[in-house]
């Protein structure tokens, strides 16, 4: 298996904060890789210094083998990454579709119009609802829906690493459900390797491969999701579920 992205000693500070402290990870060709953590634990952080929105203090980042540091903001989509940020963002005063369509034009230029359709019509096989409102102007969507097409818009370059912050954030469980059943297909049918930021640690560990804790800036555990899921400091601190969750898991 080959190391698709490397992060090493990532040092990242806001003023005065420390948001990551020499941090290490390593996701090989066609993982899902979980980051779990609390608000704030710079889960956020960690993805933005893969995609170059906050710069490092110290440390390198490396893709395919390639120093990150060494490759401009503009070009990581054509090099295969995809940033869904937290929040849901999409356009709200364009359609469905144009954002899609949007997503196509993040840098990977050499996909032809023909791809770009193929891949439209698996993001509306993958989110069915979307495929009934693509006339509809985004901002009229329901937060899980804009889930949907933030992710789906994130999909549309064909990458070969998504960086997922977040992606079940205040849905309700239903809804999170299907984003995870999504996450498995994106995975499964496109062999999309994902570096997923979750709060929602019991079902990112039952997705992931391989899972980190991030707890103030650092790694504290890391190891196979299953070992995670049945680590006793794991249990205690990341998968108590809420009473809401415990609630509606069996429905
Ligand atoms: P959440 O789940 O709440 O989004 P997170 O684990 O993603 O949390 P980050 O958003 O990465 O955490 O934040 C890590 C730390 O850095 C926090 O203490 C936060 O307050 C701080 N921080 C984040 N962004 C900035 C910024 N632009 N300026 C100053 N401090 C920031």
């Amino acid at each position: 298996m080959s190391e698709l992205l490397v992060l090493e000693n990532v040092v990242v500070t806001y003023g005065a904060v420390q948001a990551l402290k020499d941090v290490s990870l390593k996701l090989y060709e066609g993982q899902i890789v979980a980051v779990l953590g609390a608000n704030g634990a710079g889960k956020s952080t960690m993805l933005k210094s893969i995609s170059k929105i906050v710069p490092l203090q110290s440390g390198k980042i490396y893709y395919k083998g390639k120093d990150l540091s060494l490759v401009p903001a503009h070009e990581l989509a054509s090099l295969g990454i995809s940033h869904v940020p937290e929040g849901r963002r999409v356009f709200s005063t364009l359609t469905v579709e144009e954002n899609l369509n949007l997503g196509a034009y993040g840098g990977r230029e050499r996909l032809s119009q023909k791809e770009v359709e193929a891949e439209k019509q698996w993001i509306f096989e993958l989110f069915p609802v979307l495929l009934e409102r693509k006339n509809q102007l985004a901002g009229t969507l329901s937060g899980g829906e804009q889930q949907m097409l933030a992710l789906g818009r994130g999909l549309i370059s064909k990458p070969t690493l998504l960086l997922l912050d977040e992606p079940s954030l205040g849905l309700a469980p239903i809804l999170v459900k299907e984003i995870f059943n999504a996450i498995r297909k994106i995975h499964e049918e496109r062999g999309v390797s994902i570096l997923l930021v979750e709060q929602n640690a019991k079902k990112a560990l039952a997705e992931a491969h391989y899972a980190y804790i991030l707890e103030t800036g650092k790694i504290s555990i890391e190891g196979p999701s299953s070992q995670l899921a049945n680590d006793d400091r794991v249990k205690a601190a990341y998968l108590g579920g809420s009473a809401l969750e415990k609630k509606f898991e069996n429905k």
